[in-house]
């Protein structure tokens, strides 16, 4: 079995704490691989790394820091496969759909490539006689980001390669359930040229991330994950002192009016509900059928449902992997086989999904889609984030009853609306309280230069992640006004407040 252990100081850490989680293969159900959990201690030592490389790079020039981040992305591309099969082999994502990861996380090195352009500041001369000001944003210091399960190359890319364009140095902690492809990025980053402790990467649990929101020398804390723990992280990391932006959870709605051609509404409602078996944050798990539109568009749903490949992400042919652990595909079932007791109408009941053909993967952690028709607030279906392959249809009359369902919901990542009326989109787009929205564009995940964040029980704290936001978060302002006086001035002494 491989020991994979911590990435501190540019080069390899092993466990001290001799304390270690398993990682499985989904797709086979075994553990080859168990990852060092970090001790206070070894987090420390992770903390301390990026302190000491602070000073230096925090100074280092912007041409010196952007030459890091052209090599990384070369770097990257040409190892895109390699990140995407680790991706593959831990978290059972279909490795197209990893690759997709790895280039939506290369585009937030695109963007610190241009990190200048983000630092240039602002100067106002002569704001009183011979007294100019300006604006410059500097780095924070030491960044913790903590990570999840569902995107282990993507999420981390959101956040380190802008922190550390700013001038920070950054300690990752990656989710314990899937941490290969991070430690990999954090290797890719030193044979790029990053200096050592620029980046570190602690494996760790609980222990690790209690000990990164109080440690006194962490300045700023970027965590996405569930509601539940960004809640905590956003109330224990501020009461240390620290800057936090927390994103959480989800459950993302697809308006569909009536006017909305189905079959294409059909086609991104499967796209978006079972990619990545549904362990999206931003994948749709509610349609809300307007009008007439919901008998016609459950039945292509599951018409299409039924046509799904599901098999081991390492299989060209497969559309659809297992999910991330056992416990977690029988927690899926559990609101599949509840729903029906509530009131729901099951149309489809992928549980007890097995892979044909081969006995290799009668163990792993496989499940089929799921279609849950007549679904209600107040059923768990509805309320609960399932994050599994399981699509809920709620039915509305109109528009009205479907915006007011919608804004019911605690959480705000993201809403669709799909319709060919371009007044009906501009009045969701206005009304919808969501950070992010598609208008026939189901998974609206900002590309890199906006910045990705949802409202309400979505994210804690002001400023959204990467673009414009993520520069705002990993740097803090300084306003400097200067008087050079004229060799002819005298100062003379007045105790007046300073005015024009
Ligand atoms: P999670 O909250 O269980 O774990 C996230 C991180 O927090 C991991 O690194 C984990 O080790 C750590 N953690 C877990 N329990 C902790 C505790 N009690 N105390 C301190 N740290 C703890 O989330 P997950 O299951 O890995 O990921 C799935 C969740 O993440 C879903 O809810 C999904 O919606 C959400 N997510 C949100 C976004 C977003 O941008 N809003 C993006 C991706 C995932």
């Amino acid at each position: 079995m491989k020991t994979l252990g911590h990435w501190i100081g540019g080069k390899s850490a092993e466990s001290v704490s001799g304390s270690f989680g398993p990682v499985y293969n989904p797709a086979t159900g075994a553990q080859p691989t168990r990852v060092s959990l970090a001790s206070v201690e070894e987090v420390d030592a992770a903390v301390a790394a990026a302190k000491e490389a602070y000073p230096e790079w925090s100074r280092s020039s912007l041409a010196r820091r952007t030459a890091f981040l052209f090599k990384y992305r070369e770097l990257l591309d040409a190892r895109r496969d390699d990140v995407a099969a680790l991706i593959t082999a831990e978290h059972g994502k279909v490795h197209s759909d990893a690759l997709g990861e790895v280039a939506r996380g290369m585009e937030i090195v695109e963007l610190a490539c241009g990190i200048p352009e983000k630092l240039k500041g602002e100067l106002s001369t002569q704001v009183s006689t011979r007294v100019d000001v300006s604006s410059i944003r500097q780095a924070v210091g030491v960044v913790a980001g903590i990570t999840p399960f569902n995107f282990p190359a993507m999420v981390p890319m959101w956040m380190f390669p802008l922190a550390i364009a700013c001038g920070n140095t950054f300690v990752l902690k990656p989710s314990e359930k899937d941490p290969s492809a991070a430690y990999l990025l954090a290797e890719i980053a030193s044979e790029a040229g990053l200096p050592d402790g620029v980046l570190n990467v602690v494996n760790g649990d609980k222990v690790a991330v209690d000990r990164l929101l109080t440690h006194p020398d962490v300045a700023a804390v970027s965590f996405v994950g569930s509601t539940p723990i960004a809640r905590h992280i956003q109330a224990e990391a501020t009461a240390n002192g620290k800057r936090v932006q927390a994103l959480g959870g989800a459950k993302n709605h697809m308006m569909v009016l009536p006017d909305a051609d189905l079959d294409h509404a059909a086609d991104n409602a499967i796209n978006a509900a079972y990619g990545s078996a549904g362990e999206r944050c931003m994948a749709v798990s509610v349609v809300v059928a307007v009008g007439d539109t919901g008998d016609a568009l459950v039945g292509k749903i599951a018409e299409r449902a039924a046509r799904l490949r599901i098999g081991p992400g390492d299989d060209p042919a497969s559309e659809m992997g297992p999910l991330i652990t056992r416990e977690h595909r029988d927690k899926v079932a559990s609101y599949v086989s509840g729903a029906a007791a509530q009131g729901a109408e099951v149309v489809v009941d992928g549980t007890g999904f097995t892979v044909e053909g081969s006995s290799e993967y009668k163990d792993g952690f496989f499940t089929g889609v799921s279609l849950l028709d007549k679904v209600e607030p107040g059923m768990d279906a509805y309320d609960d984030e399932i994050f599994g392959p399981v699509l809920c249809v709620v039915r509305a009359e109109t528009y009205d009853e479907a915006i007011t369902l919608i804004n019911g919901s605690k959480w705000g990542n993201g809403a669709a609306v799909f319709t060919r009326d371009g007044g009906a989109a501009r009045r969701f787009q206005l009304e919808v309280e969501a950070g992010m929205v598609g208008v026939n564009v189901p998974i609206p995940v900002p590309v890199g230069y906006h910045s990705f964040g949802g409202w309400k029980q979505s994210l804690f704290g002001d400023l959204h992640i990467y673009g414009n936001d993520g520069v705002q978060f990993y740097t803090r302002g300084k306003v400097i006004t200067t008087r050079w006086p004229d060799p002819a001035d005298t100062a003379g002494i007045n105790l007046g407040f300073p005015s024009n």
